[in-house]
């Protein structure tokens, strides 16, 4: 029976970061995965192909709709649904073989099947495909087995029309209307995807506000841009059902009014959350405790109950992010070898991919106001940017929020252009516990989006940005 230092289980961001950080450390690894191909949701079916689709439907969407404001002419513009999907499973493969490659480079054993407790230190890995179960005998064990989409129990999905985001990545043709159910991250992200193309979209939220957990201001100027684009909002909305006859789908829901409405479309895609998956894994066998909404209860070193048995990423609490789990991913392995790893969980970012994109850091206003902590704000919208107005990207802001007296900087909220990346000055800044001062004495180059963030900093100082 081969014997392992650590075993990984789940090759996602969090599970296949683990495995190449055991290995740097000089731990014997193995690393398993039911899948045959390794990355998990994230490189699979969920960060890096829907980043491929954003970015083919907004090239499309620029040609159709921004390029003539350039004085650029163009005709027959057509979509090839077949050629975008194909790149974007190209993109995936790319991704995918690359974490293959880094197993062998760092001489970890990838094993192939569904891994499950026999008990503390056994592991057993049956084959997807049939055949005879291996088992292995390992010291540590990592859970790193992610998440799955929640379903709603009054809605039967058939995955071919009332789909869950893993189809909504593969669909071949334009959608006549697209339904979403969940105006979040992965609602707003695929509704951006198929209004950009040309499909009609409507957006159907429980909720008041858009990407509720977000700083308020951030969902309440992305609903009017993405409006712009044509995506119809139905917020405070509680959908009631979703069935299907033929290629139609008719939604139901309850408007605020507690009237029933009805929806009728070609695809419904219910996006309301994501839950942990744990299945398969038999945790009952090494006596591995649960907390609530099924997630594997770990302490702050992300340690189980178990001794030796610990659990990152999605199947975990906190935020359902890939580089979150990452950074778990680190931490326990520098755990296991008895180094003392940090994360900063408040300083993980959370950043939806539409266009403009939409950025957070730090506590929100919301959450400043419940601590009752006082605080000052500093904004700058991207109309008043140089760089914004060259490219025609002027929707959005950047608003700090900093602490009254000491001016340290509590919390960054951004929506506007390649935001996505201007996220990271304003993590960094806080990981140093950066005052709004020291980011408004930095030189920031000219024209880039990232003087906004310089601009809002001056603002939060002493309300003395230049620029507006
Ligand atoms: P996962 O990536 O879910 O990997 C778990 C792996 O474990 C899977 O491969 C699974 O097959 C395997 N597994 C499960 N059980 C077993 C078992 N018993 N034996 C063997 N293998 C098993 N996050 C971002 O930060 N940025 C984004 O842009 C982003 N976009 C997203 C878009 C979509 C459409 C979706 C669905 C998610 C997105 N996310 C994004 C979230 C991100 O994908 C997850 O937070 C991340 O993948 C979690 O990583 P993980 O390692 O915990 O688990
Ligand atoms: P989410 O939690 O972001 O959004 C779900 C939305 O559905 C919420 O706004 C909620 O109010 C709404 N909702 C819930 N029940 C509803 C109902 N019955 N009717 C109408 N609306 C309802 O979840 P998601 O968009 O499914 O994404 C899942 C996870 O994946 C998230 O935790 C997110 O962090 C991660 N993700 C991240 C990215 C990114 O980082 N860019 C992209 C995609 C997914």
């Amino acid at each position: 029976m081969n014997q392992y230092d650590v075993t990984v289980i789940g090759s996602g961001p969090g599970g296949y970061v683990a495995a190449i950080r055991c290995a740097q450390l000089g731990l014997k690894t193995a690393l398993i995965e039911k899948y045959p191909t390794l990355g998990g949701t994230c490189l699979n079916v969920g960060c890096i192909p829907s980043k491929a689709l954003l970015d083919s439907s907004e090239h499309y969407h620029n040609a159709h709709s921004v390029f003539a404001d350039h004085g650029i002419g163009l005709d027959n513009l057509t979509v090839d649904m077949n050629r975008m999907i194909d790149r974007k499973a190209g993109v995936v493969k790319a991704n995918v073989d690359g974490i293959a490659y880094l197993m062998k480079k760092n001489k970890i054993d990838v094993l192939t099947g569904v891994g499950s407790f026999v008990d503390k230190t056994h592991i057993s890995i049956a084959p997807t495909e049939g055949g005879e179960a291996q088992q292995i005998e390992t010291k540590n064990v990592i859970i790193a087995t992610g998440s799955k989409p929640t379903v709603l129990p009054f809605i039967a999905q058939d995955k071919e029309r009332i789909i869950t985001s893993t189809e909504a990545l593969n669909i071949r043709e334009v959608p006549r209307h697209m339904m979403v159910i969940g105006g979040g991250v992965i609602g707003l992200e695929m509704a951006s995807v198929y209004a950009r193309l040309g499909a009609k979209v409507s957006v159907i939220e429980f909720m008041d506000s858009l990407i509720p957990t977000m700083d308020r201001g951030l969902g309440k100027e992305l609903k009017r841009v993405l409006g712009k684009i044509g995506i119809e909002f139905f917020m405070s909305h509680k959908v009631t059902g979703a069935t299907r006859e033929g290629d139609s789908v008719t939604v139901t829901a309850t408007n605020p009014k507690g009237e029933e409405v009805k929806f009728e479309g070609d695809y419904c895609l219910v996006a309301v959350g994501r839950v942990p998956y744990t299945a398969g894994l038999n945790l009952e066998a090494a006596g591995i405790e649960m907390e609530e909404r099924g997630r594997i209860k770990v302490d702050a070193h992300l340690q189980t109950n178990v001794p030796g048995i610990y659990a990152i990423g999605d199947v975990v609490r906190g935020a359902m992010l890939a580089h979150k789990a990452e950074e778990e991913g680190v931490f326990v392995a520098e755990t296991i070898v008895g180094q003392k790893p940090h994360i900063n969980y408040l300083l993980i970012p959370g950043v939806v991919y539409t266009w403009p994109e939409v950025a957070g850091v730090g506590y929100t206003e919301e959450q400043l106001k419940e601590q009752g902590k006082a605080y000052k704000i500093g904004s700058f919208p991207f109309k008043a940017s140089g760089r914004a107005r060259a490219s025609g990207d002027t929707d959005g802001f950047v608003k700090v929020l900093a602490d009254k007296t000491t001016d340290e900087i509590l919390g960054v909220h951004m929506i506007g252009p390649r935001i996505a990346d201007l996220i990271a000055e304003a993590v960094t800044a806080m990981e140093f516990r950066a005052s709004a001062e020291d980011v408004a004495r930095m030189s920031h180059s000219h024209p880039t989006y990232a003087e906004a963030m310089k601009e809002a900093c001056l603002a939060a100082t002493e309300n003395r940005a230049i620029h507006m």
